[in-house]
């Protein structure tokens, strides 16, 4: 039986993602370094509860080139090659 792939990764806490990169939103603390060095603009910013909860999210999915500059940025390791796809 088929996956339902992007439930998993929701249930994961992974719920934005690209061909290339996904986020662990849960793990994210707003210091928008990837924002600021994604060279495509694919992420864009997040509020929630009145700005109590702030994180990332990928707004523009097909233009990520894969560069990897985010996964390299995020000082909290939240960003990671998409390996999962393969796996589920
Ligand atoms: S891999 Fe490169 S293009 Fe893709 S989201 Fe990260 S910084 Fe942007
Ligand atoms: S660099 Fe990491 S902690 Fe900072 S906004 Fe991006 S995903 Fe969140």
């Amino acid at each position: 039986m088929q996956r339902n792939i992007s439930r998993e990764f929701a249930r994961r806490g992974i719920t934005n993602l690209t061909k290339y990169i996904l986020i662990n939103t849960h793990n994210c603390k707003a210091c928008w370094k990837c924002f600021e060095q994604c060279p495509r603009r694919v992420f864009g910013k997040e509020s929630r509860f009145f700005g109590l909860h702030k994180h990332v999210i990928v707004v523009s999915s097909e233009n990520c080139i894969g560069c990897g500059k985010c996964i390299k940025e995020c000082p909290h390791k939240c960003i990671y090659k998409n390996f999962l796809a393969a796996q589920l």
